[in-house]
């Protein structure tokens, strides 16, 4: 599983969704990909888009809210990949815990943030030195149209909003290294996560989309794919909205 001279990618929450279409972008991009989930599905998963992609991908299991399990995953991906430097750090692993500020206990606030929040900061921190050592690098921080608030979220809200914060940040601080750090922003992209929405009000979404319609993974990972290439190498400390023109 040597990555040869193809530049390794990182998806966290890699399992999912979103996570697996961003997958299938950049294998089509020629990154070696490696997916990080708490699931442990996720060794097949990257199995299966393999042998569906003839791409190089690994599945490779981590809680991200863990600082010495990301310690672990990205020396794993170091020497799994044979490579010093990871080239692009996907913050995509998510959650939530919905209940309006009347019912949200302590406990859905913090398993929120932790995921969401300070697992962005833990594998960031893996991947800042190489990526200076290689003058070359791309974060990307999946947020959310509910960072500017949202009814019944204010876990996932501030945690959102708060990755914000760090993208500008980053982008501050590492700009002159060659590392670009990007956030986006999807509306309601149809996936595992809005399973819990329920059909009608679903419906009252899809109505009031401009675009008519909920977003499909495939459109997100279109974006992200074009914030790891070269031609984006001038964006830094943008967060891009993807959510058909709706706001909450
Ligand atoms: P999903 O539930 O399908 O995938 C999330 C993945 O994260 C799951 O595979 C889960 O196992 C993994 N995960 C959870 N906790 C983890 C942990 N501690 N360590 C490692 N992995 C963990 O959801 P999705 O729709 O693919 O969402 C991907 C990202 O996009 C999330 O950050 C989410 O907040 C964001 N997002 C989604 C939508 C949407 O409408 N689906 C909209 C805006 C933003």
């Amino acid at each position: 599983y040597m990555s040869g001279n193809k530049q390794v990618a990182v998806i966290t929450g890699g399992n999912g969704g979103i996570g697996k279409s961003i997958a299938r972008s950049l294998l089509r991009d020629g990154f070696f990909v490696v997916l990080a989930d708490l699931k442990d599905e996720v060794a097949d998963t990257a199995r299966d888009l393999e042998n569906e992609t003839n791409g190089n991908i690994l599945g490779m299991m981590a809680d991200v809210t863990d600082f010495t399990s990301t310690v672990e995953l990205f020396n794993n991906i170091r020497r799994e990949t044979a490579t010093e430097s990871v080239s692009v750090l996907i913050n995509n692993a998510g959650i939530t815990r919905d209940a309006t500020i009347r019912k949200m206990t302590y406990e859905q606030w913090d398993q929120v943030m932790r995921v969401n929040l300070y697992g962005a900061f833990n594998c960031t921190k893996q991947v800042v030195e190489g990526m200076i050592g290689n003058h070359f690098g791309r974060i990307i921080n999946i947020s959310s149209i509910s960072r500017y608030g949202n009814r019944g979220q204010a876990n996932y809200a501030a945690s959102k909003a708060g990755l914000v914060g760090l993208t500008l940040t980053l982008a501050r601080e590492l700009g002159k290294y060659g590392i670009t750090s990007n956030a986006i922003s999807p509306g309601i992209i149809n996936t595992e996560m809005i399973s819990t929405i329920p059909a009608e009000i679903l419906k009252d979404y899809e109505n009031k989309i401009p675009s008519g319609r909920l977003g499909k993974p495939e459109e997100v990972a279109e974006l992200i794919s074009f914030l790891c290439s070269e031609k984006a190498s001038y964006i830094n400390g943008e967060v891009i909205n993807i959510n058909g023109g709706f706001f909450f």
